[in-house]
Order: structure tokens, then sequence, then C-alpha cells
């Protein structure tokens, strides 16, 4: 609380206790990160997927990503997906859309293309990364990956992070399914 008595002359006392705001809920660390996320969140450009990624070193915002076309050439939002087909192991059949670039990966470029070291860093995402992404994490120097959901075909991901010794937090249990065509 404001001692009145200790106010400097000159100074509104008005201006000092009005400016209490202690029923402000400010968001802890990692809500706030994952905000930030769902901003740049909005910035992806194809609609299988509208993730982002950010990078951060000791609490400070150091890269960030979102899916999306290269630089400078045409979206998926302009010009429609580029879609290819692929085939798992059982011969089930997926559709991916392959013009962009994962967020994690995208987060990644950016902080090389600005010489931005990122050892060590912790990543916050949608959901568990793919497993391109998660070699390309490993071998970048992230060692913590926080995630809200499952994706759902991450088993391989998990277990190799696991195996680099990359701590993984996965806030829900909920399960993303998003690879297959709408
Ligand atoms: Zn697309
Ligand atoms: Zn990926």
């Amino acid at each position: 609380m404001i001692d009145r008595d200790e106010i400097p002359d000159g100074i509104d006392p008005d201006d000092l206790i009005y400016g209490q705001n202690p029923d402000h809920k400010r968001p802890g660390w990692q809500e706030y990160f994952l905000q930030v996320m769902d901003t740049v969140a909005t910035r992806a450009n194809c609609d299988r997927g509208r993730a982002a990624a950010i990078i951060v070193k000791d609490k400070r915002i150091v890269a960030t990503g979102y899916v999306g076309a290269p630089s400078g050439l045409p979206t998926c939002d302009e010009v429609g997906h580029l879609i290819k087909i692929a085939y798992d192991e059982r011969g089930g059949q997926h559709k991916h859309c392959v013009r962009t670039t994962h967020a994690e990966a995208n987060a990644i470029a950016q902080a090389a293309k600005h010489g931005t070291a990122i050892d060590g860093a912790t990543i916050y995402i949608r959901m568990t990364p793919c497993l391109d992404c998660t070699k390309l994490l490993i071998n970048a120097g992230i060692k913590h990956v926080v995630c809200r959901k499952r994706y759902h075909a991450d088993h391989d991901s998990v277990k190799m992070l696991a195996d680099a010794g990359v701590k993984l937090d996965v806030l829900s249990q909920e399960q993303e399914t998003y690879d297959h065509m709408k």
C-alpha cells in the first residue's frame, strides 16, 4: 500500500493509488508464450493446420515461425494446396500439402537467417512435432518442447525426443488429426 506521507511534493497521490490493479491477472510465462504462439499462427497461409512455433531462451522470444509457403512465393490461401499422396506401412493413403514448410522448421530457419543462437532453447508449438521437425529440433539444440496437444501420429517423434534427451511437455492428451483431406 502507498503511504501518503512518503509521496514527494508535486506528485498527485491519486495517480499512484489509481495505478494499483491488484486484480489484474497476468498470464504465467508458459501461457504468455502460448498466447503469442496463437497470434503468430494467424499469419499461417495453409488451412491444413495453421500452426506456429515460438523459440524461447532465458524467457526471451528469439525466433518465431508459422506454416507457410517459402518467402515471396504464392501461398495456399492464394493459389490452393500443392497436394501429394503418401502411403504408410499399412498401405494407408494420406494426402499432404507440400507447398508449405512447418512452423518449427521456419522458426529454425529464421534463427539461422538472423544468426540467432538457439542451442539449449525451448520451443512452444501447438502439437507434438512431425518426425522431420523432430530431427531438426534435436540438431538445432532445442532442449525442451512444450505442446498444447498431441498429434495423432506422434509415436516415433515422442520416442526420438526421449532418446535424444529432449524434455517434452504435452499440456493436454487431446489428439489432433489434420493430415487427411477435409
Ligand atoms: Zn496448403
Ligand atoms: Zn513438422
